[in-house]
């Protein structure tokens, strides 16, 4: 088990430069254990240089939610990590449900962009996760399986100590429906042999797999009680300073 919990929040699609600057000044003026929590937010882009100019010298990090895998060229409307670099970003999510969901993304996709993504030097947060079918039916360890085999593919295995992985199930995003703390450990468990499997247990051990999908205030604490999980993915209650602080305070 690692001794700190990485808390993310995933502000999606939300967060104006003014609601921005509202919610990371209540963060700054939180207090909560360096020791015991990393914090990462990742607004939108349009916020990320603001974000990093607040947060200079605090205790907060900022990310990205996505990014190209392209260098630079024409790809209308993409965002590079070198030019997320340029802004100061350390983090970047990537193959989110939604991004996979909306805009296609396959593994294939995550792949590249997680490839650049450590080439670069940024800290990539890769998603994966199955939906309610495939639960149901029985096939959760073989869609993850595939998700962190396919998005990995020819990862250097000095590579992947730099990488921070989130399990989220698709139909406990945004639903109010969060996994048990058994189910999710269950994922995790795996998560890590893979990646065992991939690396070594030495590096699959430091490698932080966080738990997303309705992380609230009143479930945290118990999720993050589980031995592989290391830290949360937080979507809507990372909206909100006070819940996204008791999140932070259950690690
Ligand atoms: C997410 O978007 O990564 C997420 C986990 O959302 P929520 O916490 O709202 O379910």
């Amino acid at each position: 088990m690692r001794g700190r919990k990485l808390i993310a929040g995933n502000w999606k699609c939300n967060g104006t430069i003014p609601e921005t600057e509202r919610l990371l000044r209540s963060l700054l003026d939180s207090r909560w254990d360096t020791a015991k929590a990393e914090v990462v937010v990742c607004p939108p882009f349009t916020s990320l240089q603001f974000a990093v100019n607040l947060l200079k010298g605090s205790k907060m990090a900022v990310g990205a939610q996505n990014m190209t895998e392209h260098e630079n060229g024409a790809y209308t409307g993409e965002i590079s990590a070198d030019m997320l670099l340029t802004v100061g970003v350390t983090h970047v999510i990537l193959g989110h449900s939604e991004r996979r969901q909306y805009h296609r993304e396959s593994d294939r996709t995550v792949n590249a962009k997680v490839r650049t993504a450590l080439r670069k030097g940024l800290i990539p947060i890769v998603c994966v996760g199955e939906e309610l079918e495939q639960r149901q039916g029985g096939g959760t360890k073989q869609v993850i399986g595939t998700q962190v085999d396919t998005g990995l593919l020819e990862v250097e295995p000095d590579a992947l100590k730099r990488l921070v992985i989130a399990y989220e199930p698709v139909w406990a995003i945004g639903t109010g429906k969060t996994a048990t703390p058994e189910m999710a450990q269950e994922v995790h468990a795996f998560i890590r042999e893979r990646m065992t499997a991939l690396c070594g247990q030495t590096v699959a051990c430091e490698v932080p797999i966080l738990y997303g999908g309705s992380v609230k205030p009143d479930n945290a604490a118990e999720l993050l009680a589980e031995p592989d999980i290391d830290g949360a993915l937080v979507g809507g209650a990372s909206l909100k300073a006070a819940d996204f602080l008791a999140i932070i305070n259950a690690a």
